[in-house]
């Protein structure tokens, strides 16, 4: 088979040189932004899984050992089709941390920077083979074609191009994930062409070689001996043992993970994936029987049956299908190249890098991040180069591939770890993950030892390859679950465990609250590492996500900043150096289910809802359920961590206090507004549980609380609830309750004075009448008429007083009958003359002697006394009071109007609140206008009071009462 090599390099240059058209086309916006980010897109592009080692090497081990082929297909199609119970959580957790690689989603799961590192150097390890196989199939198919050109130069082409395209459309920005769209467009590309390709050849194989069923239908008659050698017996366990190594390495080879994760934009692209990539492998794995049994049946099998796809061409003589195969291969062994060496350059630098090496001075961060990962990048096309040129002649391509594949096998048991083993810890998954590579190891190196040792080992790894396998995975299995429950990790670990597996969620990781700061103040810790520009450009890019004002942060938004800026650094530098650069100077130990935030963690359920299924939505259901109830319970609580903050506020508490939950969680006590400030913090730090009415002024009011508090854990230092009930009306109603009590003494006080003055009043009377029978003196006389005068106006007095004693005894009967006003009120006139302070005022009591009220008349009594004491209170010496009564209807409407001093307009709102009083302690007691409220209103009556009630003195006040009035008939 012979072909010019200028042809050759021709057509592999213009294949290339499509690619780079195709992704620089997409990175300049240049192509429709439907196509690029669409889901079925970014699902072909993981057909990369698709190397040269599918594209050549099944065509090997399917003339060696048959439907064994099989066994990538079906383990990688296996993993797709359990994208919802494998891709799908890690998508979710690589998106919510910005992780962006296996060993970044290893080191933030068992937070350990040294995780990180050893999956990183194992990954570079097993990937090594696999990488260097893609050059050796380039470089050995186009020496097929042409014997006369040099592999070795051939495949440093090869890395070089290969180079170029990872630099410049793998390596464009300093963030890792979500960057590189042009690399996603030219791998789905590839991903068709080479199932195009290989498609082609099938069809001409099956069409135009065997024309048909039928022709093939004979052939396999006559050489039954294809057949069976496809059908032949697998070695029992090697083909279970195979389809796992696949599985497992269609997640976790670092170009799958890139584009699977890393590169996705969409879950939806895992889900389409769910049934194009099994599609894909399908139709690959379809094509590789008609291709066999034409290349058998023209004869043109060679001992390196791994190319036969490029052999057919050349013995039916259709040269230009030998072209298509190679364009093919090549598109197969470059995709997956490119990918890998941008993943594990990437993860290199998180990993290896980064740890060691500092930001050198005077250089910008992003650009020298940039730099350092193309630099990477040439690194490793450079090492798989080595490797090629040292091992890549002595072994073949499906020799080669095994072992990769084996090596990735062992990173399932950490994986299945991470999403579904909380109680793995760090020591387990490094001690498993030793074993199991070291048993590896030993057994591609078999052939040395044998050598080296000169012994004889029974078992050889050609043909015992799987009990390796098997042997190495199943140690790695033991020795992290030995490991795991022997050192359980620490909290913080526990965590991140807890933060992976499935159904769990984002939440920020055990960070005590900082202290309230300034954005600036996060700079100034990044910039040592990054230099000033980039902090400044991160701090601020993570302020303006979270819609975080500039100057001063609260304790809770400072914390907010810093999970934001760890989260959005993580997408930079890996997690492990984010997580580092962010560490507080003087870093507290973390507290563990104590320093959560519970806040911060209840605000993200809330977001969460839809998202959770199973017991945890039943638990989340429960949640709400207790959230609410402490939310909704008509009393005060609010709860607080163990530096005193407060975690949690309720309605009642913001009812009180005018405080809403959102503006106090996460202050301390003692920043609250006065006088809540002093007030809870004083009770929340003294040794009482309880206190009971404690009286606060609210905007110049009385308020009373009652004070309760219990720790919520065991030791003085563990957080607290709070309860602060309002008592505010039952204490009010104990005053009044107290003040209708003095009342009703001196009222059972004045009927025993009445009584006992009655006697000796009815003694003097009857004494000076008898003078008109004793003597004619007209002046004894006249004496004696003002005797008798001056007697029956002590008994109307100690009638009146009678009757008022009467008042406080009769509070709550609902008695009514006919009241005469004029009398009550004349009544009341001479009560409130009695009172100790002289009163001097002239009253005038204008009402209707027949105007009739249908009332309680002690009631009535008392409401007028009361009114008119103030009236004269206010009133000036001589100043007059007049009450006045009209009837409207079947009401009554009676004023009160002194020339006292007035109300201030600002008084007027409140005369009806009980204890308002303008009057010095000991003359008011604020009690009596509500009184007066209360009786009236039970009248089905109204009062209100005017002031000034003369406009033009700018004196005086009236207050204007109606009444039922009396009209014969009860009106009820
Ligand atoms: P007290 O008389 O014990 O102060 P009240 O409830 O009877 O309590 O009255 C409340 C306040 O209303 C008084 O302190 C006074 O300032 C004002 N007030 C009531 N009536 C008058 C009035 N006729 N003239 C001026 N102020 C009045
Ligand atoms: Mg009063």
């Amino acid at each position: 088979m012979n072909f010019e090599l200028p042809q050759l390099l021709l057509i592999c240059f213009t294949y290339l040189l499509c690619l780079f058209g195709a992704a620089y086309l997409t990175e300049r916006g240049l192509l429709p932004p439907k196509l690029v980010r669409h889901p079925l897109l970014h699902a072909l592009s993981l057909g990369v899984y698709a190397s040269a080692w599918t594209f050549y090497g099944a065509f090997g081990v399917a003339a060696e050992s048959g439907l064994l082929y099989l066994g990538s297909y079906i383990g990688a199609a296996a993993a797709f089709m359990l994208a919802p119970v494998i891709l799908i959580p890690i998508l979710r957790i690589t998106r919510t941390y910005q992780l962006s690689s296996l060993a970044d989603l290893f080191a933030f799961r068992f937070r350990s920077g040294g995780v990180g590192t050893l999956t990183a150097l194992a990954l570079l390890v097993a990937c090594l083979p696999l990488l260097s196989i893609q050059i050796q199939a380039v470089s050995d198919s186009i020496y097929l074609l042409n014997q006369q050109v040099d592999r070795a130069q051939i495949a440093a082409g090869f890395c070089t191009i290969i180079a170029l395209f990872a630099i410049l459309f793998g390596a464009r920005r300093a963030s890792l994930r979500n960057s590189h769209s042009g690399l996603v467009v030219a791998v789905a590309i590839e991903s068709i062409i080479k199932l195009l390709a290989l498609v082609t050849v099938a069809l001409f194989a099956y069409f135009g070689f065997f024309e048909g069923h039928e022709g093939l239908q004979s052939w396999l008659d006559a050489n039954p001996l294809a057949l069976q050698q496809m059908q032949k017996p697998t070695t029992p366990g090697g083909w279970q043992v195979l389809i796992l190594a696949f599985f497992t390495s269609a997640v976790v080879m670092p170009h799958m993970f890139h584009l699977a994760f890393t590169e996705n934009v969409s879950y939806e692209s895992l889900y389409k994936a769910t049934w194009v990539m099994p599609l894909f492998l399908l139709l690959m794995a379809l094509c590789v029987p008609p291709i066999l049994w034409a290349a058998h049946a023209s004869g043109g099998m060679t001992t390196n049956s791994e190319f036969v796809v490029l052999n057919l061409g050349h013995t039916l003589n259709q040269p230009w299908l030998t072209l298509v195969a190679l364009i093919g291969g090549l598109s197969a062994a470059s995709g997956l190249i490119i990918v890998a060496v941008v993943a594990l350059a990437s993860m290199l630098q998180n990993h290896l890098v980064l740890p060691l090496v500092r930001r050198p001075e005077q250089t910008r961060f992003y650009t020298w991040l940039l730099w350092l990962r193309r630099f990477l990048i040439i690194l490793l096309i450079f090492a798989c180069y080595l490797f090629f040129i040292t091992f890549g002649e002595s072994f073949s391509l499906q020799q080669l591939g095994s072992l990769g594949f084996a090596a990735f096998l062992q990173f399932l048991p950490g994986l299945l770890a991470t999403l579904y083993w909380p109680g793995a810890s760090r020591r387990g998954f490094l001690l498993g993950l030793t074993g199991g590579f070291g048993i590896w190891l030993f057994a591609i190196t078999l052939p040395l030892h044998r050598e080296i040792l000169q012994i004889d080992i029974p078992i050889s790894s050609d043909q015992h390859w799987y009990l390796f396998v098997l042997l190495s995975v199943l140690l790695n299995l033991v020795l992290m679950v030995i490991g795991s429950l022997l050192f359980p990790g620490s909290s913080s670990e526990r965590q991140s465990a807890e933060a992976c597996v499935l159904n769990s969620l984002q939440r920020p990781l055990g960070l005590a609250l900082p202290a309230a700061g300034q954005a600036s103040d996060l700079v100034a810790q990044l910039e040592p590492r990054i230099g000033v520009d980039s902090a400044n450009r991160e701090v601020n890019r993570a302020r303006v996500e979270l819609n975080l004002p500039l100057g001063n942060l609260r304790p809770i938004d400072m914390l907010r900043l810093r999970n934001q800026l760890e989260h959005n650094l993580s997408g930079l530098l890996g997690p492990v150096e984010a997580a580092a650069i962010l560490q507080p100077r003087s870093a507290a130990p973390s507290a563990g289910f104590r320093a959560r935030e519970v806040h911060l963690l209840e605000q993200q359920l809330e977001h969460y809802d839809a998202r959770l299924s199973g017991l945890a939505a039943e638990l989340d259901q429960l949640r709400r359920y207790h959230r609410v109830t402490l939310q909704r319970l008509p009393i005060g609580a609010c709860t607080l961590n163990e530096e005193r903050r407060i975690q949690f506020w309720n309605s009642e508490l913001a009812r009180y206090t005018g405080i809403d939950d959102e503006s106090c969680i996460g202050l301390r006590l003692i920043s609250l507004p006065p006088p809540w400030d002093r007030l809870l913090d004083e009770f929340a730090s003294g040794d009482a549980h309880h206190e009971p009415a404690v009286q606060v002024d609210i905007n110049g009011f009385p308020r009373w609380f009652s004070l309760h508090k219990a720790s919520l854990g065991h030791a003085s230092a563990e957080g607290m609830v709070l309860l602060v009930e309002d008592e505010t009306e039952y204490q009010m109603i104990s005053r009044n309750l107290a003040h209708q009590e003095r009342l009703a003494s001196i009222g059972r006080f004045a009927a025993g004075v009445a009584h006992e003055i009655g006697n000796p009043v009815t003694g003097i009377a009857c004494l000076a009448q008898n003078l008109k029978l004793e003597t004619d003196t007209p002046e004894v006389l006249e004496t004696g008429e003002q005797i008798v005068e001056q007697t029956e106006r002590i008994s109307r007095i100690v009638q009146s007083l009678v009757r008022f004693a009467h008042t406080g005894r009769q509070q709550n009967s609902m008695l009514r009958e006919r009241v005469s006003l004029h009398e009550c009120i004349a009544d009341a006139i001479r009560l409130v003359q009695l009172d100790s302070r002289v009163r001097q005022q002239r009253f005038t009591n204008s009402v209707a002697t027949d105007l009739y009220s249908y009332a309680d008349p002690q009631q009535m009594l008392q409401v007028f006394i009361n009114l008119l004491n103030n009236a004269s209170d206010a009133s000036p010496d001589q100043g007059e009071i007049r009450i006045d009564a009209s009837s409207e209807g079947n009401r009554i409407l009676l004023s009160i109007t002194d020339e006292g001093s007035g109300i201030a307009p600002e008084h007027i709102e409140h005369l009806f609140e009980p204890f308002f009083t303008t009057k010095e302690p000991g003359k008011g007691t604020g009690l009596g206008l509500p009184l007066v409220y209360n009786i009236i209103t039970e009248h089905y009556g109204s009062i209100e009071l005017f002031s000034p009630a003369d406009k033009k003195q700018n004196n005086g006040t009236q207050v204007v009462i109606t009444l039922p009035r009396y009209n014969g008939s009860s009106p009820d």
